[in-house]
């Protein structure tokens, strides 16, 4: 079995237009795409984004047909802690793959809208990562942290700045690797905001809480981005010492390999 990218959106996100079909062309792994899913207060005056479940089901049976049983079932989900008895509502009965976890917004804005102007660091990531931690104890069926530092995007962060909350998030971890979340390094994040040096302390952060379990994951809304980065990656979590990825069915993980060659390195 192949590491496959776990982190990526079709038409059924409406950040994305892009179709299930130019994914799969670009290589005979499994595929698994992650709509987003996020409630939004009254507040926001924005519309709730809800993936359609049985069209998106019909879809992936067809694919299946074509595509020899290659596609599965994921979701992201944007937690707020008002939204998660509604979260829990949706999923409900729904048989994905693979559940994501991610802090999007905090019913008032979207975190990667705003920088130091708008709300000064310190201030930032003490707020942002009481939420993550409320995240992964309220919701813990999730089966992957996804972007640690999507909060940050609109941020200039050093690794000495992230360390004034490396309590909460040693606890922050520490939660995900009892509820048997997985960590994603997620590659936009690392590649196209600039963020590795964040992942390369917070692998080791990850690992002294016990964690085991990791992913890759691109966060393409266009197939062009399908596996972007996950070479350097993949050479990034070996040098920290880690020799395997996760892989999830019917939210079960599976250990395969670290991929060595064959990935794409845009
Ligand atoms: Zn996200
Ligand atoms: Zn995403």
């Amino acid at each position: 079995m192949h590491y496959y990218d776990q982190h990526m959106h079709t038409y059924f996100s409406p950040d994305s237009v892009e179709k299930f079909e130019n994914y799969l062309e670009q290589s005979d792994k499994a595929l698994v795409t992650t709509e987003h899913l996020d409630f939004f207060s009254p507040y926001q005056n924005q519309a709730d984004v809800i993936p359609d479940f049985p069209r998106y089901t019909a879809k992936i049976e067809q694919l299946n047909k074509e595509y020899d049983n290659r596609v599965r079932k994921g979701i992201e989900v944007g937690f707020t802690y008002p939204d998660k008895d509604k979260i829990q509502d949706y999923l409900s009965g729904k048989d994905f793959d693979l559940i994501l976890l991610s802090v999007h917004h905090n019913g008032q804005y979207n975190f990667m809208n705003i920088g130091n102007e708008d709300v000064p660091l310190t201030e930032h990531l003490n707020d942002y990562y009481s939420r993550m931690l409320q995240a992964v104890q309220e919701f813990p069926n999730a089966n992957v942290l996804a972007h640690f530092d999507y909060g940050l995007r609109g941020y200039t962060v050093t690794v000495d700045e992230l360390r004034q909350v490396e309590k909460k998030l040693l606890k922050v971890f520490k939660t995900a690797v009892q509820n048997e979340l997985a960590f994603e390094l997620n590659t936009k994040s690392m590649y196209r905001h600039g963020n590795a040096h964040l992942y390369e302390y917070a692998i080791d952060l990850y690992l002294s809480a016990g964690g085991k379990m990791f992913t890759l994951g691109s966060d393409a809304h266009k197939a062009e981005d399908y596996e972007f980065h996950f070479k350097e990656a993949a050479e990034m979590l070996k040098r920290h010492g880690v020799e395997q990825l996760v892989t999830f069915q019917q939210q079960e993980p599976s250990f395969v390999p670290i991929p060595q060659e064959k990935v794409t390195t845009k």
